[in-house]
């Protein structure tokens, strides 16, 4: 019998995974890059995970994972193998101690997993779900992101004359895309579900992504479900007059995981136009819900990168501030903090400017320094900052990139009326005013 534990480069994400969109084919995680998610679905004519569970695309996929990496893994999960060059800390490897971990949230789910893989595989066995919901409206211009997920971004793209900034080929005639989703047709996979996650889009300002939760709800399978929302932590609409706070305690925990890149004002400079004061006050709203935690998940990118430990900084203050109330013991008697970070997801391929290669040494030098000042975060969260510091140090510097970048920064800012050097000081001697 195969064993996790003996595979060399194992990822549970294409075996108990689905990260599902009505308009394009499913893929094992959202780290994927270039999955060819277009072509398949034109290919069999579905976007069903079921159906599309036994097709080649997939079949291969899953193997290369027991056989130790092939050719698709190698091109899909460059995220993983680049962040894996570091440290050890990777995506797949969070998601793969979730299991091997004594400890972790989805140990007890090991053994079916591992005797999972050792059939044929044939019948799905989807255990975790990622919906995108079918519409990229976001009220936020994040710098990093692109059309596919923010409408304003895209707005702001046609309007600056970035017609051919990544991705905008289908949103050069209409920046905000929207199209019906029937979430019944989720329900074979919604029964199986320990885990329900919704990603944006701005995930709280889109009907289907509350379609979706009422589905699981009337279907009474929410209470066997951690619901996971990715959220830019500035809505909170109602929906057929009901908002997020209403469905939370129907599942058995929520996990808001709240993006920002900066803790305090810094944060309204990149993730623009949001307002600090708007998102932490939704921040204790959500913490005051039922078997509910909060994440603060940051991208990694080359204006970030210098400034992660002040997050890890303002959570450690947030854990002092609600004392006893900041530890949350589940079911399983596991205890977990009210309050947490991640440093999330690495922004890198695809081109994008914001990949931290785009620092320049100088720049560099004086964050990792900066790091030192933080006390003993070294020690706190060692993992963390070992990967964060070791991408300044190995990351060749990227000088075309960076110089993309800067151009990108600066026409963004003539149109917002925003100056990056205001707050970042460090980048003048690499800063033009428009
Ligand atoms: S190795 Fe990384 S990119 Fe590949 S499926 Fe796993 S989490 Fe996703």
């Amino acid at each position: 019998m195969i064993k996790i534990k003996d595979l060399e480069w194992f990822c549970p994400q294409p075996f108990m995974n689905t990260l599902v969109y009505r308009t394009a084919a499913p893929q094992s995680c959202c780290v994927l890059k270039q999955w060819p998610k277009g072509l398949i679905k034109r290919k069999y004519g579905t976007t069903n995970p079921i159906e599309l569970h036994n097709e080649e695309e997939y079949s291969n996929f899953r193997n290369e994972f027991l056989n130790g990496g092939g050719p698709l893994t190698k091109k899909y999960c460059e995220v993983c193998i680049e962040q894996e060059k570091h440290s050890s800390q990777s995506h797949r490897n969070i998601y793969l101690e979730k299991f091997t971990n004594e400890w972790g949230e989805y140990h007890e789910h090991l053994e079916n997993l591992e005797e999972y893989i050792n059939t044929d595989m044939s019948e799905p066995n989807f255990k975790t779900m990622e919906y995108v919901a079918p519409s990229n409206f976001c009220n936020l211009r994040c710098n990093m992101c692109g059309p596919y997920n923010s409408s304003s971004l895209a707005k702001e793209n046609k309007d600056i004359g970035l017609h051919d900034a990544y991705g905008m080929e289908q949103f050069k005639d209409k920046t905000l895309k929207k199209q019906k989703d029937d979430v019944e047709d989720y329900v074979d996979i919604l029964k199986n579900l320990v885990e329900l996650k919704l990603v944006g889009g701005e995930t709280l300002a889109i009907k289907e992504n509350y379609d979706l939760i009422k589905l699981a709800v009337d279907m009474g399978v929410s209470e066997n479900m951690s619901l996971r929302i990715t959220t830019n932590g500035t809505l909170t609409p109602k929906f057929d007059g009901k908002d997020i706070f209403h469905y939370i305690p129907y599942f058995k925990e929520c996990i808001m995981t709240i993006s920002i890149e900066f803790w305090g004002e810094k944060n309204n400079y990149l993730r623009f136009p949001s307002k600090w004061e708007v998102i932490m006050k939704n921040a204790r709203k959500f913490a005051e819900c039922p078997r509910t935690r909060i994440m603060f998940a940051t991208t990694v990118n080359a204006l970030t990168i210098g400034y992660l430990p002040e997050i890890a900084d303002g959570v450690y203050e947030l854990r002092e501030e609600y004392g006893s109330r900041s530890w949350i013991t589940n079911e399983e008697g596991l205890t977990y903090s009210l309050w947490s970070w991640a440093s999330g997801s690495l922004v890198w391929g695809d081109g994008n400017q914001y990949a931290p290669s785009s620092v320049p040494l100088d720049i560099r030098e004086m964050y990792m320094n900066k790091y030192f000042e933080h006390g003993d975060f070294m020690k706190k969260e060692y993992v963390d900052w070992q990967k964060l510091y070791n991408y300044l140090e190995d990351m060749p510097f990227d000088k075309e990139l960076h110089k993309e970048m800067m151009k990108d920064i600066q026409v963004r800012d003539k149109h917002r009326g925003t100056c990056l050097t205001d707050i970042f000081p460090e980048w003048e001697p690499y800063y033009e005013k428009l």
